[in-house]
């Protein structure tokens, strides 16, 4: 893993993960099912747990939905997924906290925006009831600034203050300001109403790119709280992708970021796990993490035109992907394996000797072989139409090999 300088922080905990500090960054996520809809909250809640988010958030935003936060809780611990879950809370948390004791202490983590409790508002006590129940029940709140939600009193002050400077600064770096501000005066009062400093984890969202970067880098600079990452809205597809992995690897890279989320919009019908995925691989990609083993696959070029070379690939791939699951719960370490899949013999063999193992499939007018390296070395050459299949057990033996099985371990120990 790359050595990572992490900005300094306090250690906070969500339902015993421990989040911060030293502690590896955490990949969160979030349901967009109804809550009240518990099979199908249950359902898609242990999808993202297995998927590999190691927080789930739901929103609390009715009565039935508050009710049933026990009910989903339970069900995912009969299930064997205790993954903790954090409530989504505007507007009317303070209500649903205190009228449904049960919600209170079934979440693992409160996510409180202060644009939608009116904080610090006179005859306003909507933050500090939450914060109150938060201090009951012990758990940690998440200050959830965003600027789609910024509360506009302090936004308006702020404005007026600024329009006053001999030299104002223009309207963005009012609204950059008055985000962390809004961040950093909830943290203040929820201090004072009994919470402790590492039950804070602060977040200030945005969606463009390097309103993100510079609204993070004065966040860090001024308090020591955990911070949440995120790109909010970041969009489908490529965009969301790309534009929240931009974002992100300035600030992971400058060791800012404690607990990540990419906030991808699925597709009608798509996989909310996906985002878990893009999450894990920004983490992966920088070396910061390790979740699955990687594959180097070459883009293929003209010398793969036709399609064997792209199926082989995908093969190969979805393969790693099936028995992931299998391998992490069997053998440890197994997430830094590196697999090369190359598309001919320009870079394969080079590429292959860099990887734990790695295969060059041959290209067009190439002779039909593909050369396999394991560790380094060339260990045998493939031929024929069973190349994926062989290639396959060639890595089951591997992982067999060369990663420890878990049982065995915990029997020595
Ligand atoms: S390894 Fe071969 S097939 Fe792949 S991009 Fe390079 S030259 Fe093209």
């Amino acid at each position: 893993m790359a050595e990572m300088r992490r900005r300094k922080t306090v250690t906070a905990s969500i339902g015993g993960v421990r989040v911060g500090s030293d502690a590896p960054i955490m990949v969160q996520s979030m349901t967009n099912t109804d809550t009240a809809d518990i099979p199908g909250t249950v359902k898609q809640v242990a999808d993202l747990a297995r998927a590999g988010s190691e927080v789930v958030r739901v929103t609390v935003n009715n009565d039935d939905a508050a009710k049933a936060i026990p009910y989903i809780v339970e069900g995912l611990e009969k299930m064997g997924v205790p993954v903790p879950i954090v409530g989504d809370f505007h507007y009317n948390g303070h209500l649903l906290l205190t009228k449904y004791p049960g919600c209170a202490e079934g979440l693992a983590k409160y996510r409180i925006n202060p644009g939608n409790v009116s904080v610090g508002r006179k005859n306003d006590d909507n933050f500090r009831t939450m914060i109150e129940v938060a201090v009951k029940y012990q758990r940690p709140v998440r200050i959830g600034v965003n600027w789609g939600s910024l509360d506009q009193a302090l936004l308006t002050r702020m404005m007026d203050e600024n329009s006053r400077l001999a030299e104002p600064k223009d309207a963005r770096a009012v609204t950059m300001e008055a985000l962390v501000v809004s961040a950093l005066n909830s943290a203040k009062l929820a201090e004072q109403y009994g919470l402790r400093g590492d039950q804070i984890i602060l977040s200030a969202k945005v969606s463009g790119v390097q309103d993100l970067i510079d609204v993070y880098r004065t966040l860090a600079a001024r308090c020591e709280y955990p911070l949440h990452l995120g790109l909010t809205e970041a969009g489908m597809g490529a965009k969301g992708v790309v534009a929240s992995s931009a974002a992100m690897a300035v600030l992971l890279q400058e060791g800012i970021g404690d607990t990540i989320r990419v906030s991808l919009t699925p597709a009608p019908g798509g996989d909310r796990t996906e985002e878990v995925r893009v999450a894990q691989q920004i983490l992966q990609s920088m070396g910061i993490r390790s979740f699955t083993p990687q594959v180097t696959a070459c883009p293929g070029c003209g010398r793969t035109t036709s399609t064997f070379f792209q199926e082989m690939a995908q093969q190969i791939q979805s393969y790693l992907r099936d028995q992931m699951p299998v391998w992490k719960g069997r053998y440890i370490g197994v997430e830094e394996m590196k697999v090369a899949v190359m598309g001919c013999v320009v870079n394969g063999p080079g590429e292959s000797k860099h990887a734990s193992l790695g295969i060059s499939l041959p290209g067009t007018f190439e002779e039909p072989k593909a050369p396999v390296y394991v560790d380094g070395r060339l260990f045998t050459t493939l031929k024929g139409d069973k190349i994926v299949e062989e290639f396959t057990r060639i890595l089951d033996d591997y992982v067999e090999s060369h990663y420890a099985a878990k049982e065995e371990v915990g029997a020595r120990n």
